[in-house]
């Protein structure tokens, strides 16, 4: 048997970055080689095994054809007649799709070395169009290597867009989409991510609250970008830059969805656009079977991000409501990464990205002073049940109307 380096640990390796996970390919070996060999089965899908000691994937060299749809729609055939080109050539990038000895020599048939030269993420074969998760991946390299300068090849948008109006994206499976979508997020220009997504069609296809959002105005004062999907690019570039975790990334993502549904008549305004959102954020999460802190910290900075920025002329009322809804006594993390969503937002906005947001520190401060009140004394005048609850707001609105007094800002 012949074991190569493939895919990705290749690429990363000649662009000078670094490999963290290394995929094997085994060309001339039979299953029952590998398993003398001390290797290990994953699941019973393919001929994929891990190795004994170092964990790392190797998997015996196959071809695939495509017997349906989705991903379930795939047949394969491994054996030990498959050439290593015949099994690179079912990869989804030609910058994917080389392999390296263990002499570092490079097996490079469908030219991924000219391309990482030119910076082109582009399709190996036509075969590409057979797995629409491809679509999502070229995005996802798109976002990650932005960077470096690469683009999609012109001929491959062209075969994404095709895929996109397929209606093949759709029998994506939520958790094949989802791991796309989040690993995308955490790249350093997510934004990227979706520009892509949108210029081959793919975005109306999986989020189309989202592609709603390109060409309706908002006020020119608070948003000299004006449009609201090159804001909402630009709040995920802002979260990227601030190395925001994947929570904040998502709620900066969908927070203006209620935009998409203004009536044309009421534009640039978007009156209670926080409120209309809420079910469009909750069809996306649902759609992509989000994590439940990505889900919640979405649906509370759809509702609350006004206030956010509205933060020094709230009442003290309206502030306890706000700190309240996000239970700040048991979460103060959670009210952490509204915060820095709320500062996302307003930093992502054309020559508005190194304004100060003394919001952040007021909230901070105002969520300090309601949980400075402490439960021990009241429990010790008698207070018990609704009365204890109501008690304990009363402690907290005095709090915070002496904060909202003395605090500087
Ligand atoms: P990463 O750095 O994100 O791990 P990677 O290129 O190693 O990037 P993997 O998902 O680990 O990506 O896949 C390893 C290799 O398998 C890829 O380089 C590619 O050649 C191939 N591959 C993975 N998924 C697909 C797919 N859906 N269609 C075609 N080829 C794929
Ligand atoms: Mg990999």
């Amino acid at each position: 048997m012949r074991i190569y380096k493939v895919g990705g640990a290749v690429r990363d390796r000649l662009l000078g970055k670094p490999v963290t996970d290394i995929d094997w390919v085994v060309v001339g070996a039979t299953t029952e080689e590998m398993l003398a060999k001390g290797f290990r089965p994953v699941g019973s899908d393919f001929p994929v095994f891990l190795h004994p000691k170092s964990g790392e994937e190797y998997a015996l060299a196959r071809t695939e054809r495509k017997s349906g749809r989705g991903y379930g729609g795939f047949t394969f055939h491994a054996s030990p007649e498959v050439t290593l080109e015949e099994d690179l050539i079912r990869r989804d990038l030609t910058i994917n799709a080389m392999a390296e000895d263990d002499q570092q020599n490079l097996t490079d048939p469908y030219h991924g070395q000219r391309d990482l030269e030119a910076r082109l993420l582009r399709h190996v074969s036509p075969a590409f169009a057979e797995d629409p998760l491809r679509v999502l991946r070229v995005a996802r390299f798109a976002a990650r290597y932005a960077a470096l300068g690469f683009t999609v090849a012109p001929e491959t948008l062209e075969l994404m867009r095709q895929l996109s109006e397929s209606g093949e994206l759709q029998a994506l499976t939520a958790e094949r989409s989802w791991k796309e979508i989040s690993r995308a997020l955490m790249e350093d220009q997510p934004q990227v991510f979706i520009e892509v997504l949108r210029a081959c069609g793919a975005l109306k296809e999986l989020m189309p609250e989202v592609d709603a959002l390109f060409g309706v105005p908002q006020p020119q004062a608070h948003h000299p970008e004006i449009d609201t999907g090159a804001h909402t690019l630009s709040v995920l570039e802002q979260a990227a830059r601030h190395k925001q975790p994947l929570t904040v990334r998502w709620a900066c993502l969908l927070h203006d969805l209620g935009k998409g549904l203004t009536p044309e008549e009421e534009w640039p305004r978007h009156i209670a656009h926080e409120f209309k959102g809420l079910k469009l954020i909750k069809a996306v999460n649902e759609r992509f079977k989000a994590p439940k802190d990505c889900q919640e910290l979405a649906l509370l900075v759809g509702e609350y991000h006004t206030h956010g920025h509205r933060a020094l002329e709230l009442k003290p009322s309206t502030l306890l409501e706000l700190l309240q809804s996000f239970d700040v006594y048991r979460r103060p993390q959670r009210f952490e990464e509204f915060i820095a969503a709320c500062e996302m937002d307003a930093r992502g906005r054309k020559g508005l990205e190194q304004r100060s947001y003394p919001q952040a520190d007021y909230l901070r401060g105002a969520a300090t002073a309601a949980r400075s009140v402490a439960v021990q004394p009241l429990l010790e005048k008698g207070f018990k049940g609704p009365e204890l609850g109501e008690a304990i707001k009363r402690e907290r609105l005095k709090a915070l109307k002496a904060y909202k007094e003395t605090a500087s800002f």
